[in-house]
C-alpha cells in the first residue's frame, strides 16, 4: 500500500468502563454545562437508560424510536427537542436510538452524548441515516458525531446472544468493508485489523458466557474501532448492498450485515491481495474467508436473507438500486450479473465460495 494518503481523525471523547456509565454521564453533563437534557431510548431500552441517568436531571424522555429513522420519527423528535429548549441529547440504546439522536442533531446542532447498548458502532461515526418513502438516505455531517461516547459492557448484558452475534458481525462488517472502501488508508486499515481481532476474540466469549463482561468489553472495544475505521474509510460495496436491503426491503440491519458479509468477502478477496492478507492475519488463519467462516460457525451466525423476509422477487430491484452506488474503489468490477449472483447466494445461504471465481 502506498504511504501517500490523506486521513481525517474525528474528535470525540471516549469513556470506557464497566459499571461506570452513570458516573461518567453525570461528569460529562457537568463538564458540558448542559441544563436541559433530553434522553432518547426506545421502550425496550428505557430500563437501561433509567439506570444510566440516575446522576443527572432529565428535562425530557423520548421513547419513540424506529429502526432506520423514518423521517416522521425524526421530525417528531426534533419538534420535541425544540419545544423543550433542549441543550444536550443523550442516546441510550442501539444504533436506531443513536440514529434518532443524530437526526435531531443534524437540524438543531444540539450536541449528543451516546451510550451504546449494542455493537453497531453508530456512536463513533459522523454518518446519519434517514428513511423516506422506502428509500434510506445517508450523509455525513460532523454535527451528528456524538461529542462523547460512554461505553459500559454491563449495559449490553441484556442483549440476547443471537442479537449480540448479529450486532458484533455488523461491527466486523465495518472492519472488513473498510479494507476496500473509497478512503481506505493504512491508519483505518490498522484500526480495522485490531477491530477484527477484538471482535473475533470477544464474540465467542459472549456465546459461551452471556452473563460475563469480558467478551462484551472486547466486543464494544472492537465495535468502536470498527466504527472509527468505517467513518474514515467510507462505505464499501458491503455497506451499499446492506443499505439497500435495509432501506428498500426493511430487512433487520444487524442480521442483514451478518448474513451478507461472507459473500462480499468471497466476491472481493481474490481481487484485493493486501486486504486479504490483512484480514487473514487479523483472524490468524491462512485466508480471510476461512477466518470469517470459522468464526461464523462458532457463533451460529445468521446464514440466509430468506430467514429475514427477503425473497427472490426482490433481487432485480435490489440490484438496480445498488449498482449505481457501487464505489469506484471496489477491487472487483461489479456487473448486474455478478451482483445478482452475490445477492442470490446470500438469499439462500449457499456456501460463499461459489463467488470466488464467478
Ligand atoms: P437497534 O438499535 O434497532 O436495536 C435492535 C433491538 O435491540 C431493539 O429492539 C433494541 O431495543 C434492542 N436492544 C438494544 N440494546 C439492547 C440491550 N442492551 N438489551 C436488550 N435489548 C437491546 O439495532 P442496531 O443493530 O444496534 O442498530 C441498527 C441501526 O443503526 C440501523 O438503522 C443502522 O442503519 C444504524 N447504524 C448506523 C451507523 C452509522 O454509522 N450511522 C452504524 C451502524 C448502524
Amino acid at each position: 500500500m502506498s504511504l501517500t494518503f490523506e486521513h481525517v481523525t474525528l474528535g470525540q471523547r471516549v469513556l470506557f468502563g464497566t459499571g461506570n456509565a452513570a458516573a461518567n454521564l453525570a461528569a460529562e453533563v457537568a463538564r458540558l454545562g448542559a441544563q436541559r437534557v433530553m434522553v432518547i431510548a426506545s421502550d425496550f431500552e428505557t430500563d437501561i437508560a433509567r439506570t444510566v441517568a440516575t446522576g443527572i436531571e432529565v428535562a425530557l424522555w423520548h421513547h419513540d424510536v424506529v429502526m432506520h429513522v423514518p423521517i416522521e420519527t425524526a421530525e417528531k423528535a426534533r419538534a420535541a427537542a425544540a419545544g423543550h429548549g433542549i441543550d444536550l441529547l443523550v442516546s441510550v440504546g442501539g444504533g436506531s436510538t443513536t440514529g434518532l439522536a443524530k437526526a435531531v442533531a443534524m437540524t438543531t446542532r444540539i450536541p449528543v452524548i451516546a451510550v451504546p447498548t449494542t455493537y453497531a458502532g453508530s456512536e463513533a461515526t459522523n454518518v446519519w441515516g434517514l428513511t423516506e418513502a422506502s428509500r434510506k438516505t445517508t450523509g455525513v455531517d460532523d454535527a451528528v458525531l456524538p461529542v462523547t461516547v460512554i461505553y459500559d459492557a454491563a449495559l449490553t448484558l441484556s442483549l440476547p446472544v443471537d442479537m449480540s452475534v448479529a450486532s458484533g458481525l455488523n461491527g466486523m462488517a465495518h472492519c472488513i468493508d473498510s479494507m476496500w472502501a473509497p478512503h481506505m488508508d493504512p491508519i483505518n486499515a490498522a484500526l480495522s485489523a485490531e477491530g477484527i481481532r477484538a471482535l473475533s476474540s470477544g464474540l465467542p466469549l459472549i456465546v459461551d458466557d452471556p452473563t460475563g463482561t469480558e467478551g462484551r468489553e472486547q466486543a464494544l472495544y472492537g465495535a468502536y474501532l470498527s466504527a472509527v475505521a468505517f467513518a474514515s474509510a467510507g462505505s464499501g460495496l458491503h455497506h451499499k448492498i446492506c443499505h439497500v436491503l435495509g432501506g428498500t426491503f426493511n430487512l433487520p440491519h444487524a442480521q442483514t450485515h451478518a448474513t451478507v458479509l461472507p459473500y462480499v468477502l468471497a466476491f472481493n478477496s481474490p481481487f484485493a491481495a493486501d486486504a486479504e492478507a490483512r484480514i487473514a492475519a487479523a483472524f490468524g488463519t491462512a485466508d480471510a474467508l476461512t477466518g470469517l467462516q470459522n468464526l461464523r460457525k462458532r457463533l451460529d451466525a445468521p446464514k440466509a436473507l430468506s430467514d429475514y423476509g427477503f425473497t427472490a422477487d426482490g433481487i432485480a430491484e435490489a440490484v438496480t438500486v445498488i449498482l449505481p452506488a457501487v464505489p469506484a474503489s471496489n477491487p472487483r468490477a461489479v456487473t448486474a450479473e455478478n451482483l445478482s449472483r452475490l445477492v442470490q447466494a446470500a438469499l439462500t445461504g449457499e456456501e460463499p465460495q461459489v463467488l470466488l471465481d464467478l
